[in-house]
């Protein structure tokens, strides 16, 4: 691969940090009290079995408001994000891509993208738009992506992988500096994840991002090379080591870290 200097902003920060959060659903605690650092440029899993609250902690990090923060804070470097709403913290630098991307009838991908650049006060001088249009363009050709489907609504219809490549589509041309990608080996096939991978690594590097994989499926090690992977377990994150825990994954399931 080319090496690349990292794209990075003089004043972006460089660490995403929860601590202490405690995030409900209704009444229903879900999140017990995680603490999580993400830097810059590294790589973390956050594995768990189905329902031990992966999801509403990244949620719940982007400020989906169905997920309500009961103790803790979210800091993005120094300022607190904790009771920004999910908009906000979007054009400070944070992206989910959703395990379920949902139905946006009437809005394209493109519209959506347009309004994204606008919020986030960047709206595009009109002299920029060809070359905005064209690197939407590069980007959709390099996920996969047909050129009539930026027209369609938004995952109206689209199949498991288009609503996956839809999201990492949005990543790479919002280019955020945290992002959570939930589940997003559900739903492509292997040759699509491999490219989408790809795409995404390459992203990585050149703008010096923090991902966090959000996954139950121990099979993403093979393409990713996390930094640190943490196992999830009734809401607590109960582990925090390096990629071997991965493989402990593979071989022997979540036993391992569930208390008798
Ligand atoms: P994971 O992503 O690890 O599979 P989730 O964060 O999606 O887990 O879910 C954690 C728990 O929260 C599960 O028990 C799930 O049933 C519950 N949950 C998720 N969404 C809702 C909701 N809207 N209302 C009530 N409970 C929910
Ligand atoms: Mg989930």
């Amino acid at each position: 691969m080319k090496k690349r200097s990292a794209k990075k902003l003089p004043s972006s920060p460089t660490s995403l940090r929860c601590r202490s959060l405690s995030v409900a659903i209704g009444k229903e605690p879900i999140v017990r009290c995680v603490s999580l650092v993400v830097r810059r440029g590294e790589t973390h899993v956050l594995m768990g079995p189905n329902g031990s609250g992966k999801s509403t902690l990244a949620g719940a990090l982007m400020g989906l408001p169905q997920y309500r923060i009961t103790s803790g804070s979210i800091l993005l470097g120094n300022k607190s994000l904790t009771k920004l709403p999910a908009e906000k913290r979007a054009s400070e630098g944070l992206f989910l891509a959703f395990q379920n991307p949902p139905v946006l009838p009437g809005v394209s991908v493109l519209s959506l993208l347009n309004h994204a650049q606008s919020v986030g006060g960047n709206r595009l001088p009109k002299s920029d738009l060809k070359s905005y249009a064209a690197t939407l363009k590069t980007a959709a050709s390099r996920l996969g992506i047909e050129q009539s489907f930026l027209t369609r609504s938004l995952n109206e219809g689209f199949s498991g992988g288009e609503k996956k490549k839809s999201e990492i589509l949005q990543l790479l041309m919002l280019k955020p500096s945290f992002a959570f990608l939930d589940e997003i080996d559900s739903g492509l096939d292997i040759d699509a994840l491999k490219v989408c991978l790809h795409a995404l690594r390459e992203h990585q590097i050149e703008y010096n991002a923090g991902f966090v994989f959000v996954t139950h499926n121990p099979s993403l090690l093979r393409y990713v090379d996390p930094s640190y992977v943490h196992i999830m377990i009734r809401g607590r994150i109960v582990r925090t080591g390096s990629k071997d825990l991965m493989d402990l994954v593979a071989d022997k399931g979540f036993a391992p870290f569930l208390k008798p």
